[in-house]
């Protein structure tokens, strides 16, 4: 057996750059969760100068982490917000060049790495052709920093994206990024708006939308992954599946309508999780009774949450080696393809 962790953080300096530019130059009000989460990360602390030197770094550091964690292979991707946050034509020209970066990076330590595309959704078309693209070039999927300057994508002009995903046969992992400007206002004053829960609650609420839209009746194949143990979800089943058919039942919504099957049955066929910033054995244990041990994958959170003694909690789980191996390697494997 050997540990891979399926939700690891990578960002270029071109990027960071273009990060600060965008806090320097846009006003207070355009993104206030952007300026919550890259303000502090750009700025002069130590946790924050200790994060961007590692989430920079593809090379000897973060081989050096893994090391000492057991970490044998990363699948590295763009972190949150990505390239969301641009104009629709730089996203799309940034998406091509930081999925070039990864790929040589990756190439450079094939043994080690593993990653997916960044898109851009602001341009569907074109994130689904980058996908195609990407994934020609060895990527295992693309990721979506979830939502896109407000916008969700179970609009169905983003539908393209998981068309390509199903027939590439790649998960598309909804990964978590502040609350948008008009949902953040009730977080902020109580600096709940970032992984502490601002975080599982947007991201959540995407995966939810995806959900009841109907994305997965459309595209029976398709495979999300989300991370912390499905952004709280698993504990909500029961409630939406009751709630979901009662507001079918009572066409209470022009947006609700009824789906093939049970929201909690999408989260057995279509949706995997990983346990990235969740190291809690009750919790991954309930995971995994509500979902099943092939729908749960291990992840750190690096550089984010670095805490090289969690690995522990994983490896102390009390379930059988050979559902460990699935924890660890096998569920990542195959839903990656690695
Ligand atoms: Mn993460």
């Amino acid at each position: 057996m050997i540990r891979i962790a399926a939700e690891e953080a990578w960002a270029p300096a071109e990027i960071l750059a273009r990060y600060k530019k965008l806090l320097q130059e846009k006003p207070e009000s355009w993104d206030p969760g952007f300026r919550s989460l890259w303000g502090f990360f750009l700025g002069p602390t130590e946790r924050a100068t200790s994060l961007v030197a590692r989430i920079q770094d593809m090379g000897e550091r973060r081989l050096a982490d893994m090391d000492a964690t057991g970490i044998a292979r990363q699948l590295v991707f763009l972190s949150s917000p990505g390239v969301q946050v641009f104009d629709a034509s730089t996203a799309v020209s940034l998406s091509w060049e930081c999925n070039d970066q990864l790929i040589e990076k990756i190439n450079a330590n094939p043994e080690r790495f593993s990653g997916l595309a960044a898109i851009a959704p602001q341009n569907p078309a074109a994130a689904a052709k980058e996908l195609q693209r990407a994934v020609k070039l060895g990527l295992k999927g693309a990721v979506v920093n979830s939502h896109t300057q407000g916008e969700y994508l179970d609009d169905p002009k983003c539908w393209e994206i998981f068309e390509a995903a199903q027939a590439l046969d790649v998960p598309i992992y909804i990964h978590p990024n502040t609350p948008p400007r008009e949902m953040i206002g009730p977080f902020l004053p109580r600096g709940l708006d970032g992984a502490i829960y601002g975080f599982a609650v947007e991201t959540g609420l995407h995966l939810l939308r995806i959900v009841v839209a109907g994305v997965f009746d459309r595209f029976p194949k398709l495979r999300v992954v989300v991370g912390h143990l499905g952004e709280g979800l698993p504990f909500w089943l029961f409630r939406l599946d009751f709630m979901h058919a009662s507001m079918v039942r009572a066409q209470r919504y022009a947006g609700v309508k009824p789906l093939k099957m049970k929201v909690s049955d999408y989260f057995k066929e279509n949706i995997w999780v990983t346990t990235s910033g969740m190291q809690w054995q009750p919790a991954i244990l309930f995971a995994i009774e509500v979902l099943g041990i092939e729908r749960v994958m291990y992840a750190m959170d690096y550089p984010y949450q670095f805490v090289p003694e969690e690995v522990k909690v994983t490896d102390e789980l009390p379930i059988s080696e050979a559902d460990r191996k699935k924890l660890y390697q096998d569920n990542v494997e195959r839903v990656f393809r690695l």
